[in-house]
Formats: structure tokens, sequence, C-alpha cells
């Protein structure tokens, strides 16, 4: 999910926000090692944190800094430890702009999410669309100044692992839901963090142009092979490993409803789309993603 298309198109927002004001994170355990901050009021976006024995690793900042400086508080109150990474799943808004209270520990991606991020910072989270965005919601304008886009210091190419006294945890590219997508491990409880791969209680959201469907699957496959007891998505509640599955057998019936409405001459609109257990966000979900396979699986080679 992406701020960073509402920022260009201002009255998705004021249609979000016609409830007060509301930015208050809450603080949940997944397990002795992780916590999760959930912000309900923006498609119950999830940040998450490991506590390793001499520190603290946070997954994604939240929206706005001051939840991100909220987040970072209170888990250093409550565990002793200073965050010593912050790791960012995508290069979605809603994932990254909360980033600058943790300018001063190493923020990392992989190394597409920084070519992401330059290209963004470069042509679309201009000064202008900030402006933009703060005309068209004058009440988060405050939250919204103290956005700075910073650049991770460190990417990996397809995993990363970080160790602290017999604890570690697994950091692996993915790629489907935007082309910099990577997910985090934490084999000692078994909890991983998907970013948006997952969002669960949602239709999934398909259609950013650098998403690649394929990988998304095979990253699907690759996580059916982990011994998981909770799943944090980026979005919605904490699930078991069995949404995992669904979420792959969704994506297995819709890539072959997709090959046949063109192997049919078909529409991207005439795609004959499979039930799915949930509804979409936003209107335009289903039909920018039967778009995006659609032009995607027209050139793909089986
Ligand atoms: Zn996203």
């Amino acid at each position: 999910m992406r701020i960073s298309e509402i920022l260009l198109i201002p009255n998705k927002l004021i249609k979000m926000n016609k409830k007060p004001i509301n930015i208050s994170i809450e603080l949940k355990e997944v397990s002795p090692h992780t916590i999760i901050a959930n912000y309900k009021d923006y498609f119950d976006l999830n940040a998450g944190a490991i506590i390793l024995n001499n520190f603290i690793i946070v997954i994604d900042p939240l929206v706005y800094p001051k939840q991100a400086k909220e987040f970072r508080q209170k888990l250093e109150k409550k565990y002793g430890l200073p965050v010593k990474h912050l790791f960012i799943t995508h290069s979605h808004s809603d994932h990254i702009f909360g980033v600058a209270p943790f300018k001063d520990v190493e923020i990392f991606g992989c190394n597409d999410l920084i070519d992401n991020l330059k290209e963004k910072k470069e042509n679309a989270w201009t000064e202008e669309a900030f402006d933009e965005w703060k005309k068209s919601e004058p009440d988060y304008a405050k939250f919204i100044d103290e956005i700075e886009i910073i650049i991770p210091d460190k990417g990996f190419d397809k995993k990363r692992v970080i160790n602290d006294n017999g604890l570690h945890v697994e950091f692996y590219y993915s790629g489907g839901h935007t082309g910099c997508s990577s997910y985090a491990y934490f084999p000692k409880e078994k909890v991983l963090f998907t970013g948006d791969e997952i969002a669960a209680g949602f239709w999934p959201f398909i259609s950013d142009p650098t998403g690649d469907p394929e990988k998304w699957i095979k990253s699907f496959e690759y996580m059916l092979t982990l011994e998981i007891e909770a799943v944090v998505p980026g979005h919605g509640p904490i699930v078991k490993k069995n949404y995992i599955k669904e979420e792959l057998s969704f994506l297995n019936n819709l890539k072959e409803a997709v090959l046949k409405a063109i192997s049919e001459g078909k529409e991207p609109k005439e795609i004959d789309v499979p039930k799915s257990a949930y509804e979409p966000a936003e209107d335009w979900q289903i039909p920018r993603a039967l778009e995006f396979l659609h032009k995607y699986y027209s050139n793909y080679k089986i």
C-alpha cells in the first residue's frame, strides 16, 4: 500500500480520513522476544521488533516519525536495550515515512530497496507532493512536516543474517508485492515478518509496477518450508502458517485465470477472477491488478 500514490491523488486521502485525526499506535507482544506496533487507522498497519540479547532490531518504522519515536522509546525502556538495526521491508511510503527517529542506527533492506527509494525521492516524494498532501490534510500537517526520506546505508542481495550471542535473525529478498520486498524470520520463536507480501484480511495488493507475481509465488513456497508459529503481516492481524498456503493457492488460481484469458484473446476486465475470502481495501485494487497481471503474463514464457 502506498501513501505515495495518495500523495499524487489527494482526494483519496480526504475520503479516507473523514474520521477524527488519530495516529495512536498499540503495542502487542507476539512471542517472548517479538512485539509489534499496530496503527489501526491506516489499513491496520504493522511495524515489528525482535529483541535479541544485546540489542533490538526494528522492522519498518510506521507512517509518521512521531509514531516511530514513540515505538522506539517504548521498546528501549521496556527491554532496557538499544535499537541497533532498522530493517525496511519495501519502498511503500507507509513502511518508510516514519524513518527519521532511526537515523542514528543502521538502516537496511535489500539492494533494490535502495534503488527504488532513490528513484522515489527524486521523482515522487517531492516538496510539492508533500505540500499537496498537507493542503489536503491540514490536521496532519505537523506530523507530515517531520517526515524525512532517508536512504538506507546497507543493502543485501538474497539473504542476510544478523547474529547476537546465539540468537539470530534471517532476512530474505522476495520481490513479489514490490520489486524490493523482503521479509524477516526469527527461527528461535518461529516468527515470520512478511511485510506486504501478506496483508491479512485484504485482497492482496498486486499492482505495483515493480512487483513480480512469479517471485511472489516462489517466496510463498519458500516460506512454507520454514517452521512458523506466527506470521506478522504488513497489514492486518497476526495469522498462522496456513494463511500463506491460502494466499499461495489464490495467486496460483489467479495466474491460471489470467493465462486462460490471454490464451482466449480476452482483455484484463474479462478475466474470470477466482474467489477470494477477502475484499479489496480500495475500489481500484482488482482492476489495476488485472491490468498488471495481464501485461506481465502476456510477456511470460511458461
Ligand atoms: Zn506495500
